[in-house]
């Protein structure tokens, strides 16, 4: 049976990042990946800026106590009308063009005001005390935002600073999702008898979301061919990535794999080596991947992290898919006993991932307050508290 990072291989293999688009910079490109190299247009700042509010002097003429004569007002958004010359200065406000001649602003808290006059007393003075020479930030031509950086709310201030309300990006993929079975009734009805609410297709929805998609909720499916066969085929039409639930094992009413033959999907594996999640289907049809998750919630939450969200970032242009491992002493101890792999839920806290106690794959309440997977090889294991164990980060 294939191991988890084999088919994780394969699923990278078949994930092209999307063609980029121009997007205006509006909350919703948060997170998209850049496509192209972003230049400064001009310098930054565009002139020696005063970062206080004071005076403007020759730091020469600094000595003090010293008396200097007030030549001009500069407040932001002026410019200077006059060099200063031996023994003047101008008052200047936070944000204004420093004045030729000046070399430092004193700020007002280090002067007495006497009229047109103003006595210095800032024994701190040197040249280029509270100026910001021009170009200090960036330069116009610098390359300040480069392709492949992730748009967080600071390169919007960057971008917007270079004169760019709109960039190329890579779009965020579109993800379908349907949840197959039966059994199944959306959260607002009442189960009659047999039947169990629908939580896959809530939970899937926002870790789409939660991993840069735009996820599209197409409702519940029959365990009934002809209706999974048109209504996958419309749901194929129309993204970049499909997500089914349930009806991928091997029982008589696992219908998915085969209508999804038949809709011309190509399998490129149907089950992998771990626990819980093992029926696991992946394939593709022409540049759209599918997704057949196992129809137990926490098995379809592992394969979504360990599967899903990796394709899903690949497919919006991030460099590393992830997911994050990262190596952490156990906060308990940890027993287990298992055929295969195992993703155990735990939470990170203090350097230190504790387990946390677990019904197995139908048991997603304990799953509320997971932040990480604790990957347990196969066969007896018996941990102590303190003991090194790999984690996947979720
Ligand atoms: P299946 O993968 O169809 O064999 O389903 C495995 C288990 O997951 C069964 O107990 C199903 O009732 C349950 N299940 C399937 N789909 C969902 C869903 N959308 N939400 C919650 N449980 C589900
Ligand atoms: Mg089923």
């Amino acid at each position: 049976m294939l191991e988890v990072a084999d088919a994780r291989e394969i699923v990278l293999s078949h994930a092209k990042p999307l063609s980029p688009v121009r997007t205006a910079l509006t909350p919703d490109s948060l997170g998209r990946v850049l496509a192209e190299d972003v230049r400064a247009d001009i310098d930054s700042p565009p002139f020696r800026k005063s970062m206080m509010d004071g005076y403007a002097v020759r730091v020469a003429d600094c000595t003090v106590p010293v008396e200097l004569r007030i030549v001009e007002e500069i407040p932001a958004g002026a410019v200077p009308t006059r060099p200063i010359a031996a023994g003047e200065c101008a008052r200047i406000f936070t944000g204004a063009p420093v004045p030729d001649g000046a070399d430092a602003v004193v700020m007002q808290e280090r002067t007495e005001p006497l009229g047109d006059r103003v006595r210095v007393t800032d024994t701190a003075l040197s040249p280029g005390r509270n100026v910001m020479p021009r170009g200090k930030e960036m330069t116009a031509g610098d390359v300040v935002l480069s392709a492949g950086s992730v748009l967080n709310p600071v390169a919007f201030g960057v971008l917007a600073s270079v004169g760019r309300a709109e960039v190329a990006v890579v779009p965020a993929p579109r993800v379908a999702i349907l949840a197959t079975g039966d059994e199944l009734v959306e959260a607002n009805a009442a189960p009659g008898p047999g039947q169990i609410r629908n939580s896959n297709g809530p939970m899937l929805s926002a870790l789409v979301h939660r991993a840069g998609g735009v996820s599209r909720y197409l409702g519940i499916v029959r365990d009934d061919l002809g209706e999974l066969r048109t209504r996958i085929g419309e749901a194929l039409a129309d993204a970049d990535v499909l997500l089914l639930t349930g009806g991928v094992s091997v029982g008589k009413l696992d219908l998915v794999p085969g209508v999804l033959e038949e809709l011309g999907v190509v399998a490129h594996f149907h089950k992998v080596r771990m626990k819980p999640g093992k029926p696991l289907l992946f394939g593709s049809r022409g540049d759209t991947l599918v997704f057949g998750l196992p129809g137990n919630p926490v098995s379809g939450l592992v394969g979504f992290e360990l599967f899903v969200r990796p394709a899903l970032r690949k497919l919006a242009g991030h460099a590393d898919p992830g997911p994050m491992t990262a190596t952490l002493p156990l906060a308990a101890d940890l027993s287990a006993s298992h055929d295969r792999p195992t993703y155990s839920p735990g939470v990170v806290e203090a350097g230190r991932v504790r387990p946390l106690p677990w019904a197995g794959s139908g048991d997603l309440r304990s799953m509320l307050m997971a932040d990480a997977f604790i990957v347990l090889p196969p066969g007896e294991v018996r941990l102590k508290v303190g003991e090194q164990v790999s984690v996947a980060v979720c």
